[in-house]
């Protein structure tokens, strides 16, 4: 890992903040939390700048439209994003981060000249179809099933917790397509468009509002065989490759968000009144934000490591396991120390009296989520645990 800046990858820098300093100013107002129309239209046509500038699929490679920057480069490119104040992905994170890397890897030639293009301009939006009511951490165990007919799948089930279902074209489904084979061998990884007859999507409300994720039920759904990736009852491999993306490079974005959210903490402290002074004139206050940036700095240099593996090898690994609990602890101790700063002040969801804590307590309530989705910090560490350190299995 090296971790000078070469001149190339200073120049990507300046002309990128360039551009952004140009390309922010014609953005529109970013639309209500809960108006989903809007949400979609803001985030395509901030993914379609990206990539009309030829910043969309920074990490992708070029041959599937991407840029195909170095990892050093992609890495810059989120500093810059995230200190400029661009929006995030937001619905684009399916596709741009997880299924579009997931189609590249395992993908058929037709799948990738299909799919990968539309993701990149923001004119295709994907959501995740894995979880079921009776299948979260026990993935493997899901229930849906998917019945051949000729060279289509009849698909009948229902998911649960599917980010963006109600502004999706796309799903990237799991189904059970042999019920006799042991549970990680009868499942495959299906592309599903959202607008077959016979989905319902039910939104689900969450505790800040707005509603993230949904139900969908699924009943005679018809897809195509070849909407399949990878092999028939081979799945369980093509999703992993999938949480590779989804655990790794996916939030290496919300870490640089993360850093910008503890400076946002420092200038709270600084104006919440404590006594005489300030909550930044208590040095245990001091010593908590500062032993939060250095984790900051840490997982940030375990990021590079993650990128760099996944450059030389295709995917991330397990090495992701460690990056994505450790982020999700450290969420949450930011969270908790948010809260103790802001004292009573922290009740409310909006800025009270002019401190910036609207942002902080919905960052509390965010790191909640963190630990739970793509894999929750306890399957996290089981992953550690036998995977990585080869500790005996735990009994099933
Ligand atoms: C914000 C958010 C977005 C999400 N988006 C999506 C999405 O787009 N698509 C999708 O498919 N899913 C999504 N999910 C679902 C997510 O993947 C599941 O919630 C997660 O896998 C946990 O499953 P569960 O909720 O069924 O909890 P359970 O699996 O029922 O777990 C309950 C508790 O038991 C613990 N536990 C379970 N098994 C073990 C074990 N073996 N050892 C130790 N502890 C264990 C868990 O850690 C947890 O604390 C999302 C979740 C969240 C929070």
């Amino acid at each position: 890992m090296d971790l000078r800046y070469s001149e190339s990858e200073q120049r990507f820098r300046s002309d990128l903040r360039a551009w952004l300093s140009e390309a922010l100013l014609t953005l529109p107002p970013k639309p209500a939390d809960d108006d989903w129309a809007g949400r979609r239209a803001f985030d395509t046509s901030w993914q379609r700048m990206l990539f009309d500038a030829g910043y969309a699929g920074i990490d992708w490679p070029t041959e599937y439209g991407g840029r195909g920057a170095t990892p050093t480069e992609a890495l810059i490119f989120l500093e810059e994003t995230e200190a400029a104040g661009a929006p995030y992905v937001g619905v684009n994170f399916v596709g741009s981060l997880h299924a579009g890397p997931t189609i590249i890897a395992d993908g058929t030639p037709e799948q990738k000249a299909r799919y990968l293009e539309p993701i990149l301009r923001g004119d295709e939006v994907w959501c995740q179809g894995f979880s079921e009511p009776g299948a979260g951490s026990d993935l493997a165990s899901l229930q849906t099933r998917a019945v051949r007919d000729g060279d289509h799948y009849v698909v009948t089930g229902a998911k649960i917790w599917t980010s963006f279902a109600q502004v999706a074209d796309f799903c990237e489904l799991l189904v059970r397509t042999d019920p006799d084979a042991p549970k990680h061998r009868g499942i495959s990884w299906l592309i599903l468009p959202m607008d077959t007859p016979g989905i319902e999507v039910r939104p689900l409300r969450t505790i800040v509002g707005s509603s993230e994720f949904s139900e969908v039920f699924l009943t005679d759904v018809r897809v195509p065989v070849e909407n399949r990736v990878g092999e028939e009852n081979d799945g369980w491999r093509v999703a992993m490759i999938t949480f590779s993306f989804e655990r790794g490079t996916a939030f290496v974005g919300e870490l640089a968000q993360t850093g910008r959210l503890l400076r946002g903490l420092v200038e709270v402290a600084k104006q919440v009144r404590r006594g005489e002074g300030s909550a930044w004139d208590d040095p245990g206050i001091r010593r908590e934000i500062g032993h939060l940036a250095a984790e900051v700095d840490a997982l940030w240099a375990l990021t590079k490591r993650n990128i760099t593996r996944a450059e030389q090898t295709g995917s991330p690994g397990l090495g992701v396991s460690v990056s994505k609990l450790a982020y999700s602890e450290l969420r949450h101790r930011l969270g908790d120390l948010a809260i103790r700063i802001l004292g009573r002040w922290g009740l409310s969801l909006d800025d009270v009296a002019g401190v910036p804590g609207g942002e902080q307590v919905r960052g509390w309530f965010y790191a909640m989520s963190v630990s739970i989705a793509a894999g929750t910090s306890q399957v996290q560490r089981n992953i550690v645990a036998e995977r990585i350190l080869g500790l005996p299995k735990e009994p099933s």
